[in-house]
């Protein structure tokens, strides 16, 4: 998946390193036990630790620990026995404390590999940095009064993993194919529902350009704050070659802070290096170091799904499935299931391109989830059985797909209630490749010269069956009638 910027004085690549932002699930909050739930009531969801109220006291949640570890783990990574909660100082209206709780020097999760599948079919490791454990700030909202700025604390105090990777992406499409494997991932383990409309996954780009073939890495941008799949890949392609432009034109990169402007398509300044913050992070003297033991972290390990990459081997391996359709069907876990059980017993190849194809056409077109398909797994499974059995043919089959859809209905009925069944009475279909050649003398004579007017023939007595027959058979029983091709 080549990608260069072609500029004025050569060629440029683009480096991206992602900081995403992924909610934990979990109903309590990282150091309360205030509820987390989406859409309440602003304010209605605040403990007085998470209003940073004086003498309130972090509680570390459990569960929220379990959860960054299993993500730890299933991104192969280093989960660190010992890991230390810091504060993150500064001031801003939505951070009642005046300091966020953060990791920073010793995160919970250290080194590992997130699994590119590519287009073409290979796979390409992007490295993971660290995943650590932090909570989330209030929102300030500014378009609900004309003078004030209004706060919500809902989200203060809630579980966040920061999941940093190495700047090992080179291109937009890497970038989202990188965000796409991580939600997928997250959600196999059950630790994000990332849900990027509702803020559950969140994604700041790192930016930076080099002349291609350059060994260094050059001056970064961070984009702040990108919220859609769409916006990822538009945001870098944008910061790339503005940086490009900048630099051909005799300026330099500035290390700064940068938005992306959806509306207007573009990134533009925040705050500089300069204007940076020191956070002066310090151990929170509130929160023990987390302490790991073998035991815990073996129970958790224990209990992880099958994830995408290793349900991707197995149907190449079962199924005899090529990597692109392997690397469709795992992408969540709805849709590995429901191939799984229309695969059970059958050809997975013919099942594999039935759900991919037709069914995922179907209601890609329509815009339902596979979780509300009208064609279940069973009712497609007896459509490839009546396939395969020749009761219909595979352009019946098509229609009955077509109907099975529109319907909700199983394709058994709708074969005998609308009389589907494939003639495969021999004597009727020769009997009508009798009639069709006597009918058509001009066309058996070009038949003799171009054998392919074969299809011709095949499609009248096709026409004459009501497309009930086989066409295989009928091309051979025409092949026996027809007089020998000339030459
Ligand atoms: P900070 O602590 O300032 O956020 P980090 O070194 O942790 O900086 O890097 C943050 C992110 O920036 C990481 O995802 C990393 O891969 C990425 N990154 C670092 N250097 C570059 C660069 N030159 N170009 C693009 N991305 C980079
Ligand atoms: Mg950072």
């Amino acid at each position: 998946m080549g990608y260069e910027i072609q500029g004025n004085t050569g060629v440029w690549e683009i480096v991206v390193g992602l900081e995403v932002h992924a909610q934990v699930t979990s109903n309590a909050k990282l150091f309360s036990g205030a509820a987390t739930a989406y859409g309440a009531a602003p304010n209605a969801q605040v403990s007085p630790v998470d209003a940073g109220m004086p003498g309130q006291l972090p509680v570390l949640n459990g569960y929220c620990v379990e959860q960054a570890v299993r993500t730890g783990l299933g991104l192969k990574a280093e989960i660190n026995r010992e890991s230390v909660f810091e504060r993150k100082n500064y001031f801003y209206p939505d951070l009642p404390a005046g300091y966020q709780i953060s990791q920073y020097a010793h995160p919970i999760v250290g080194k590992g590999e997130l699994t590119l599948d590519m287009p073409d079919g290979t796979t390409r490791g992007i490295g993971i940095t660290r995943l650590h454990l932090e909570m989330d700030a209030g929102k300030s909202l500014h378009n609900q009064q004309d003078d004030a700025t209004l706060i919500d604390l809902n989200r203060s105090g809630v579980a966040l993993m920061e999941i940093v990777s190495e700047p090992d992406i080179r291109t937009p499409e890497e970038a989202v194919l990188y965000m796409r494997k991580l939600r997928s991932i997250l959600r196999y383990l059950g630790t994000c529902d990332g849900n990027m409309e509702e803020g559950s996954l969140r994604c700041d780009a790192n930016v930076s350009v080099r002349k291609k073939g350059d060994a260094g890495f050059g001056t970064r941008c961070e984009i702040k704050n990108v919220n859609s799949m769409r916006f990822v890949a538009r945001a870098i392609e944008y910061e790339a070659r503005r940086q490009v432009e900048l630099i051909e034109g005799g300026g330099t990169v500035d290390q700064e802070t940068r938005l992306f402007d959806a509306q207007k398509g573009e990134t533009r300044s925040m705050r500089s290096k300069e204007e940076a913050h020191d956070y002066r992070y310090f151990p929170d003297p509130d929160l023990l170091p987390v302490v790991l033991d073998e035991a815990f972290i073996e129970r958790i390990a224990a209990g992880l799904p099958e994830l995408p990459d290793a349900k991707k081997a197995r149907y190449m391996e079962a199924y005899g499935l090529g990597p692109y359709d392997a690397g469709v069907l795992v992408a969540d876990r709805t849709t590995g299931d429901y191939f799984e059980a229309v695969a059970a017993g059958r050809d997975g190849k013919q099942a594999a391109n039935w759900v991919i194809n037709d069914l995922f056409g179907s209601l890609g077109k329509a815009g339902i989830a596979l979780e509300n398909s009208p064609v279940g797994p069973a009712a497609l499974g007896q459509l490839l059985d009546l396939l395969n059995a020749q009761t219909i043919n595979g352009r019946t089959a098509k229609d009955v797909f077509a109907l099975m859809f529109e319907t909700g209905r199983d394709p058994d009925r709708i074969v005998e209630e609308r009389g589907l069944r494939q003639v495969t009475d021999a004597g009727a279909i020769e009997a009508e490749v009798d009639r069709v050649i006597a009918a058509n003398p001009g066309q058996v004579e070009t038949y003799k010269k171009n054998p392919k007017v074969i299809g011709w023939f095949t499609g009248q007595v096709m026409k004459a069956t009501g497309g009930k027959a086989n066409p295989g058979g009928v091309q051979q029983i025409l092949k026996a009638k027809l007089p020998p091709v000339e030459g």
